[in-house]
C-alpha cells in the first residue's frame, strides 16, 4: 500500500491536540481528513459531534484514531470496526480488559486493523533496555512514577470515575514498560490502593510483582509529587543495572550514560499503525491493563485525605 490512508480523530482534547495532530501532520502516510469532537473543532478537517455522524458522512475514510478518555473507547471503536475502518486505541485501550478483547474479535471479523497503543513503549530508551535485558539474571527491580495530578491533568474529572483509572493513568505508562523490557512475565502478588475519601479511583498505589523466579518488582506510583515529576525504572542484574529515567528517556546502563537519539514517541506509535495497516495486521496486547486490573481486585484501600481540584 503506498497512498496515503485518510484518517480521522475523535475525542479533541489535550493528547489529541499535544501530539496526534502534529504527528499525523508530519506523516507522509496519512492525511486528516476529519475529527469528532462533542465540543472541539479541527481547522482544514469536516467535524462532527460524535464518531458515528462522521462514519456517515465521510464514505472515503479509512481509518479513526480515538483520543477520547477511555470509558468511551469501546463503543467509539465498535462504530468504526463495524464500519470497516482500522482502529487505533489511546491508552489504556479500554474501560475493562475484556472489551478490548472483543474488539480484537471484531477487527479480525470485518478484516480491520486494531493497534492498541502504548505511547511509552515507543520512548527511545526502551527498545534498547529490552535488548540489554534480554538473556540477563534480574534479581530487582524498582519502579518509581510519580507526578503531580494538578499539573498534568487539570479539572479532569473522568481520571477520578470508574474506569478512569486514577494514578494508574500514568502508572500504566510504567507497566507498559516493564512488560516490554523484562524478559520473564510477572504476577501481582499483593497491592496498597490510597483512595482520597471524596473520590472513586487512587491517588497513590504501591504494588509487588513477582515472576515465576521469585524475583522482586516493586512499582511505587503516586500523585501527590512534584513539582519535578520522577519516572524512573531501575533493574538490578548480575551484570550492572539499568536505569531508565524521564519516561524512558533517558537510559544509564552499568553507570554509563547510552546514546539512544531524540524522542518521537508519537511520530512512532503512527508508523507503527500504518505497518500494521499496510501489513493487515493487528497489536493488541492488554498486559499493562491486565496488572491494573489485579490491583484493582488483589489491592488493600486505604482512604486518604480528600482531593479538592
Ligand atoms: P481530555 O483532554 O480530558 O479528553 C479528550 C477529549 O475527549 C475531550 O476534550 C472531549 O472532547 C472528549 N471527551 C471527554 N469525555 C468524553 C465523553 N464522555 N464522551 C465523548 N468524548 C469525550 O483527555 P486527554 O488528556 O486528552 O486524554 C485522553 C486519553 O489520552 C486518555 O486515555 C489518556 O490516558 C490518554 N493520554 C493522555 C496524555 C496526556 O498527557 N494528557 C498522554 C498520553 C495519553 P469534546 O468535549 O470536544 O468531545
Amino acid at each position: 500500500m503506498t497512498e496515503q490512508v485518510a484518517i480521522g480523530i475523535a475525542g479533541v482534547g489535550k493528547i489529541a491536540r499535544d501530539q496526534h495532530l502534529p504527528a499525523i501532520a508530519g506523516h507522509s502516510g496519512f492525511k486528516l481528513i476529519a475529527g469528532a469532537s462533542r465540543n472541539a473543532r479541527i481547522d482544514g478537517v469536516h467535524n462532527y459531534q460524535n464518531v458515528e455522524d462522521m462514519l456517515a458522512a465521510e464514505p472515503l475514510l479509512q481509518a479513526v484514531s480515538l483520543c477520547a478518555p477511555p470509558q468511551v473507547r469501546f463503543s467509539q471503536a465498535r462504530a468504526a470496526l463495524e464500519a470497516g475502518k482500522h482502529v487505533m486505541l489511546e491508552k489504556p485501550p479500554g474501560a475493562s480488559v475484556t472489551e478490548v478483547s472483543v474488539l480484537a474479535a471484531l477487527a479480525q471479523q470485518n478484516h480491520c486493523t486494531l493497534f492498541a497503543s502504548w505511547h511509552s513503549r515507543h520512548a527511545p530508551g526502551v527498545d534498547v533496555a529490552r535488548a540489554w535485558l534480554a538473556g540477563k539474571t534480574i534479581t530487582a527491580v524498582n519502579v518509581l512514577w510519580k507526578e503531580d495530578v494538578r499539573r498534568w491533568h487539570p479539572g479532569q474529572e473522568w481520571i477520578w470515575q470508574p474506569g478512569g483509572l486514577g494514578v494508574f493513568d500514568p502508572g500504566i505508562n510504567a507497566l507498559s514498560i516493564i512488560t516490554r523490557i523484562l524478559p520473564h512475565a510477572f504476577f501481582l502478588k499483593s497491592a496498597e490502593l490510597f483512595v482520597p475519601a471524596n473520590r472513586h479511583n487512587p491517588i497513590a498505589a504501591n504494588l509487588d510483582f513477582s515472576d515465576a523466579l521469585g524475583t522482586p518488582i516493586r512499582a511505587e506510583f503516586d500523585w501527590r509529587f512534584g513539582p519535578q515529576e520522577l519516572w524512573q525504572i531501575e533493574v538490578t542484574t548480575r551484570d550492572g543495572i539499568l536505569h531508565l529515567a524521564q519516561g524512558g528517556k533517558f537510559l544509564k546502563i552499568d553507570g554509563e550514560v547510552q546514546d539512544i537519539g531524540g524522542e518521537r514517541e508519537y511520530p512512532s506509535l503512527y508508523d507503527r499503525f500504518f505497518e500494521l495497516i499496510s501489513t493487515g495486521s493487528s497489536d493488541v496486547d492488554v498486559s499493562p491493563l491486565q496488572h491494573v486490573a489485579d490491583a484493582m481486585l488483589l489491592g488493600s484501600r486505604h482512604e486518604v485525605e480528600k482531593f479538592e481540584d
